[in-house]
């Protein structure tokens, strides 16, 4: 019998796993009409300095798709990154977000990067003739990365984010906290900015280790001489303890969830009350 059923298990595995892959292909074919059907749009995070006025915002790409509703980006990057898909909807992000940031002249941008767009060979030519042609000067852009696809391994990516920094775009690396080359990660580039992921942000005032880790975490930036973002900001009571560890940045649903492009303007014409929430 326990021959049997361990059969039938193994048979409803391979079920839902071949289920699973059927899924993930229908999704990634749907995406690639997504450009074309009007489905994909860019919204808006904005980014609270504390040390400065700057102002800034993080691009952030949605799909609504038709019958599922909006497919959250964690689950179609990585179908993009699969199917061989990235690099166009990386391109198609670039001009949707330059488009909307050069309606924009005070702020700065941050826009992430899948590493498979600096694997790909004339992405920084792609990079400096958009930024040409919305009249976007380097210095306002932040390219974020993440140690996903472990770039510090990656020669090729790594020669690019040189040459990027090199042309003035500021570089950060994302997810800060989360991966297993987080350590080496900072000793590979010369990152200009490190986020904080929010897992480390998160439990601050429930657990004192987690303090200690954030403030090891903003002294290691501090050495190599880069910003830090705290994300996931969700509530007040983070402020103070961010801010405390020295944190230069700070990111959240409390300041504000992604909005619409209409609405960024609107959000910062406001910024005295948010410069007041920040105090
Ligand atoms: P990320 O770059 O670390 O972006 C931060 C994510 O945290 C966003 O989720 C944002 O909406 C969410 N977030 C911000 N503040 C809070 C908070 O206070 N609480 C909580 N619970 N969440 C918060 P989103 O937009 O779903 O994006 C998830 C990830 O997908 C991003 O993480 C990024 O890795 C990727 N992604 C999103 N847009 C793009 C894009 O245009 N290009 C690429 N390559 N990746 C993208
Ligand atoms: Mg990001
Ligand atoms: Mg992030
Ligand atoms: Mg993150």
């Amino acid at each position: 019998a326990s021959k049997k059923s361990g059969r039938n298990s193994a048979t409803a595995f391979d079920q839902s796993m071949a289920q699973e892959r059927s899924v993930d292909r229908a999704l990634e074919k749907d995406l690639e009409f997504a450009f074309e059907r009007n489905q994909l749009r860019m919204v808006y995070q904005p980014i609270h300095s504390v040390i400065d006025d700057s102002q800034e915002v993080e691009a952030l790409v949605r799909w609504r798709h038709p019958e599922l509703g909006d497919v959250p980006p964690s689950s179609f990057i990585p179908a993009a990154e699969r199917s061989g898909l990235m690099v166009r909807l990386g391109e198609w992000i670039i001009e949707r977000a330059l488009a909307d940031f050069a309606h924009w002249p005070d702020l700065h941008l941050s826009i992430n990067l899948s590493p498979l767009q600096l694997q790909h060979d004339g992405f920084s030519g792609f990079l400096l003739d958009a930024c040409k042609r919305h009249g976007v000067t380097p210095h306002r852009l932040f390219l974020e990365v993440t140690e996903s696809l472990s770039i510090e391994r990656n020669t090729r990516a790594l020669l690019t984010l040189n040459l990027l920094r090199t042309l003035g775009f500021r570089i950060a690396l994302d997810d800060f906290g989360t991966g297993y080359s987080s350590l080496s990660m900072v000793k590979s580039f010369k990152f200009d900015r490190m986020k904080l992921d929010r897992s480390l942000v998160m439990d601050l005032g429930q657990d004192p280790a987690s303090v200690a880790v954030l403030e090891a975490a903003v002294t290691m930036a501090r050495h190599v001489g880069a910003e830090v973002v705290a994300e996931g900001i969700s509530e007040a009571h983070l402020i103070g303890a961010t801010k405390s560890a020295g944190c230069t940045h700070l990111q959240g649903y409390y300041y504000s969830k992604p909005i619409e492009a209409g609405e960024v303007p609107g959000y910062f014409a406001n910024a005295q009350d948010d410069l007041a929430k920040v105090a």
